[in-house]
């Protein structure tokens, strides 16, 4: 078990549930979150069927759960594109060649496919919604509207790179899904995960130092709560090697400053807003490589709001 999953020292309530079992973690919509032995990370039990959860993704949570979603996708692109480029530099770094192609699954709207695009990628994109797919596809992207275990069957070219962000924390089956993920690398290729960096030092901050509930806990949506360390022990479980560590503006900071965007939309838009001043000053200034140092210092700490590995099939 990584330390992420010892670090919470509450008294836990046991549960076993189908092979999986660990203490108590957190508890929302009827689900227990667990730090699973069996898995080495957090999450939900009881787990969905996944054949009425693979429904739900293809049709219902763009329609329902992210109705503005991808109306909005875009605004923040002139923002967004500087973590996009971030984890396509990562990706090249580990790689130690040139572009080739690489297949990002949850491609969601496509602007990562549009980026790697940009940097002289072959970019496939694999997307269960139908809303999002199509989406994708009307902008010219390269875009199935499949699961990854489907379109894996129907036949994808060999990637030098796969990526997947704020995918794995919805799947019942992530371990599955990035087995999927790693048969599809060639030797040598890379994969790039970006998850929620959940039960981060700054959220147990806000949840036991400042009274405020554990708003991250969100099944049924999100399943699985990953952290640096969970995530990167489970890809060395699956035979990869974990290269680097990228991260996001650490968010609760926010919070544990007084200003509370979880409860207060407004809020959060605007704190959204802050932390993309915060990023772009950098790159006006042309010394954006302060910026990359200085969440690369965070990552290694275990904190950031979003936890990016970089890993090596051997
Ligand atoms: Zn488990």
């Amino acid at each position: 078990m990584s330390a992420a999953l010892r670090e919470d020292a509450h008294p836990k309530e046991e549960i076993v549930w189908q092979g999986h079992g660990g203490p108590v973690h957190g508890r929302a919509n009827g689900m227990d979150i667990i730090a699973c032995r069996a898995c080495g990370f957090r999450h939900a039990v009881p787990l969905p069927d996944p054949a009425a959860l693979e429904a739900e993704y293809a049709e219902a949570y763009y329609r329902d759960a992210k109705p503005t979603y991808l109306a909005d996708a875009g605004a923040d692109q002139g923002w967004a594109q500087l973590v996009q480029d971030d984890r396509l530099d990562a990706i090249a770094r580990a790689l130690g060649r040139g572009p080739g192609t690489l297949i990002e699954f949850g491609s969601g709207p496509g602007f990562f496919l549009d980026a790697a695009t940009a940097k002289g990628w072959t970019a496939i994109g694999i997307e269960p919604s139908r809303q999002a797919a199509a989406f994708a596809q009307g902008r010219g992207l390269t875009v199935y509207n499949r699961t990854l275990a489907d379109a894996a069957a129907h036949g994808l070219p060999e990637a030098d790179a796969v990526a997947a962000t704020n995918v794995l924390e919805h799947l019942a089956d992530p371990i599955g899904a990035l087995r999927i993920a790693c048969d599809l690398l060639k030797s040598g290729g890379v994969l790039c995960l970006t998850v929620p960096n959940d039960f981060s030092p700054l959220q147990i901050a806000a949840r036991d130092g400042r009274g405020h509930a554990p708003w991250w806990i969100a099944p049924p949506h999100h399943l699985n709560y990953f952290d640096f360390d969970s995530l990167e022990a489970l890809l060395v479980r699956l035979g990869l090697r974990p290269v680097e560590r990228l991260t996001s503006f650490p968010m609760e900071a926010f919070l544990l400053m007084g200003d509370d965007y979880v409860a207060d939309a407004a809020l959060g838009r605007a704190c959204h807003a802050k932390r993309m001043n915060f990023d772009l000053a950098f790159e006006a200034a042309g010394i954006g490589e302060v910026r990359r140092r200085l969440y690369g210092a965070l990552a290694a700490a275990g904190l950031g709001r979003e936890a990016t590995v970089v890993a090596v099939k051997p």
